[in-house]
């Protein structure tokens, strides 16, 4: 899988694509995000928990915008601090709501290059799945080294 630099995966963040292909949209909508890649078909959140993570990100816009707008009310009005703290409460709401696309998509990116997204799997099963059989063939441990596929001894009865 070839890398995708940092900048690139920001800028895909900041247009809500996935960050795999840069090229299938993460939303359906504003608040909803499709399950998987409609071009390259990765699933984004394979863990239903990332939404917590995401919320890391609510919360740093939320921060950013209570304190900047905190800093801007103290210094140019005279509102009473109850009214500051409506308008703050109002705003830092309105700013992850406002973020909520961006906030999932940059930690999908996080996601991603924790090595959280993978392709869609192309597995070749070797000699299918072992449940038909009763043979209970011995599974050598997959020590490296071998590159090609090794041969399952097959025991017919
Ligand atoms: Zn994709």
């Amino acid at each position: 899988m070839e890398r995708v630099d940092g900048k690139t995966l920001f800028k895909r963040a900041l247009r809500r694509r996935c960050p795999v292909c840069g090229r299938g949209a993460m939303f359906h909508s504003h608040f909803k995000i499709n399950k998987a890649c409609s071009v390259c078909k990765v699933t984004f959140w394979r863990d239903p928990g990332e939404v917590l993570g995401a919320m890391y990100f609510d919360w740093a816009a939320a921060m950013v915008t209570f304190l900047a707008l905190w800093a801007a009310l103290a210094w140019l009005t005279n509102l009473s601090e109850l009214t500051q703290f409506f308008i703050l409460s109002a705003a830092a709401a309105a700013a992850v709501l406002v973020c909520y696309p961006w906030s999932r998509s940059l930690w999908t990116v996080l996601v991603y290059l924790s090595g959280g997204i993978e392709r869609p799997p192309l597995r070749v099963l070797p000699g299918g799945g072992g449940h038909k059989e009763s043979v209970a063939a011995p599974v050598l441990p997959a020590s490296g080294g071998r590159k090609t596929t090794p041969l399952r001894r097959i025991h017919r009865r």
